[in-house]
Parts: structure tokens; sequence; C-alpha cells
């Protein structure tokens, strides 16, 4: 056993599908992805370069590891991963084209605090597609009788992911945007018709909405700030976030 191999789990490349036309699952299966402490909403770094060669420690391995959520997890040793696509690909999204069936992977324990909140009068999703892979897991996650609300962005209809609860969602689009206003997530969490006391929000996706989503949520609708669960995923021009 390496080094590295007490520090990262392990698996094999189980299938590969098109979810979308541009959102890939992947899943990764091994004898030490059993009984894996996880809780839905947590994510892995995902090791999409090569860790031992030197040009990349050089480079503070910033091609090396990229953050993924887990879209499922089987505690019989299988986990899904949901890659999607993005205008710029970077290591992470050039992997998610070239990863094959028997390629070994390896990543982190799960990790986050993205998680559902107990307690909570309803909960509360917004966020794009990379957030809607956390939100896919935390959804299947709640309870029946709990209620859910949640404001997605996607690039058109047929980018939608496969998510429970999928006709009490709010899906927008951005091709519907327009120059003159803050885009089509804000325009459609603005006119949600929300129970008037706060519940728990979990905002993910780009950082600079992630900041408008919660300002809105505090300053126009007067949640208090601990009932934002907040997690920015990617921010134009920054690698590799987190
Ligand atoms: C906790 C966490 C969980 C995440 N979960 C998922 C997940 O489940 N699925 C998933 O696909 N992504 C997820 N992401 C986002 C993912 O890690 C980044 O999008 C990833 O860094 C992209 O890697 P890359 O190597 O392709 O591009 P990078 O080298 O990181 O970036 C290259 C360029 O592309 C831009 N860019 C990166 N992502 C996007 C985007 N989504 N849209 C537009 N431009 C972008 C960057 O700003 C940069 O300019 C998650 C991130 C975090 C922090």
């Amino acid at each position: 056993m390496s080094v590295l191999d007490r520090f990262l789990l392990n698996g094999t490349v189980d299938a590969v599908e098109d979810l979308t036309r541009g959102a890939r699952r992947i899943r990764v299966a091994g004898p030490s992805l059993r009984d894996l402490a996880w809780t839905p909403g947590q994510h892995i770094r995902l090791l999409v370069g090569d860790i031992s060669a030197p040009s990349n420690w050089l480079r503070g391995l910033r091609d090396t590891l990229r953050t993924y959520s887990i879209w499922d997890y089987d505690a019989g040793g299988c986990l899904d991963l949901c890659i999607v696509d993005h205008p710029e690909p970077g290591p992470g999204a050039r992997w998610s084209h070239s990863v094959h069936i028997g390629q070994r992977v390896s990543f982190t324990r799960p990790e986050g605090r993205l998680v559902l909140k107990d307690g909570a009068p309803f909960h509360l999703f917004v966020g794009e597609e990379t957030a809607s892979v956390a939100f896919g897991a935390m959804l299947r996650a709640l309870p029946p009788a709990e209620r859910a609300y949640a404001v997605l962005e996607f690039e058109g209809p047929e980018d939608r992911l496969p998510l429970p609860r999928h006709d009490e969602l709010t899906w927008v689009y951005r091709d519907t945007a327009t120059p003159e206003d803050d885009g089509p997530l804000l325009r459609a969490l603005r006119s949600l018709d929300l129970p008037t006391e706060p519940g728990v929000a979990y905002i993910a996706g780009e950082a600079r909405t992630c900041q408008v989503v919660r300002r809105h949520l505090t300053h126009e609708r007067g949640w208090p700030r601990k009932a934002t669960v907040v997690k920015p995923f990617w921010a134009p021009g920054r690698t590799g976030l987190d």
C-alpha cells in the first residue's frame, strides 16, 4: 500500500452514462467504498491529474484535484458522480470526457457542510446545474412529509437533471436572461411564493450568484443569516475553487 492509499479512497469506474447532453454520471465501485460515512450533499476531491508528477507539485496541484458532489451512494461500495460541461473546460471537465470503464480512480473521503438541517419548517434549494448534483442527493434524502422549494437554473429544458420532486421545483433557463435584469434565477426567486416564516436555504453554484441570493433572503425577505447554508462551487476566472 502506497502512502497515498492511506489517505485516498480507490475504486474502478463501473459505468459512464450521459444523463443529459452536457452531464455525465460516472459510477465508481470497489471494496474500499463500502460503508463510507456520507451525508447527502457532501462532496469528494477527485484526482483528475497525476499526483506523482513533479510538474503538478510545482503548480501547487492546481490541475490535479477537482471537487465533485456525490450524486448517489450505495453502502455496498458504489458511488456516483455527475460532472457537467461548462464553456471553459479545465482538467475536471476534460477528465469527465476521457474517463472509461475499468479506469482506476482515487479521491478523498466525503466531507462538507452543505447538508440538510433538521427541524427546518421547510427547505429551499437555489443554484444552477453544478449545485443541482448535491441538491439531487439532498432531495432524495428528504422525508416525503417535509416541504421543499427550489429555484434551479439550467441552460435549457433539455439540460435539467433528473431530480426527485421534479414537478414541485421551479426550473429557469439562461436563454431567457435579458441584459437589463438580474438573471432568471433571481427573478424567479423574487416571485417565488414562500411561507412567511423563514425556512432553511441551501445556496450553491456560481460564487457571486450565491451572495446575491443570500442577500435577497436576508435583506428583502428578512431571513436570519443562519437560516442560509452557502457553498460557492466556482467563480469566473478561478480554477478548481475549494
Ligand atoms: C463543493 C463543490 C462541489 C461541486 N460539485 C460539482 C458537481 O457535482 N458537478 C460538477 O460538474 N461540478 C461541481 N463542482 C464544480 C467543479 O468543481 C468546478 O466546476 C470545477 O472546478 C471545474 O473544473 P475544470 O477543471 O473543468 O475547470 P477549472 O480549471 O476549475 O476552471 C476553468 C475555467 O472554467 C470556469 N468554470 C468552472 N466551472 C464552471 C461552470 N460550472 N460554469 C462556467 N464556468 C465554469 C472557471 O471559472 C475557469 O475560468 C463543485 C465544486 C465544489 C466546490
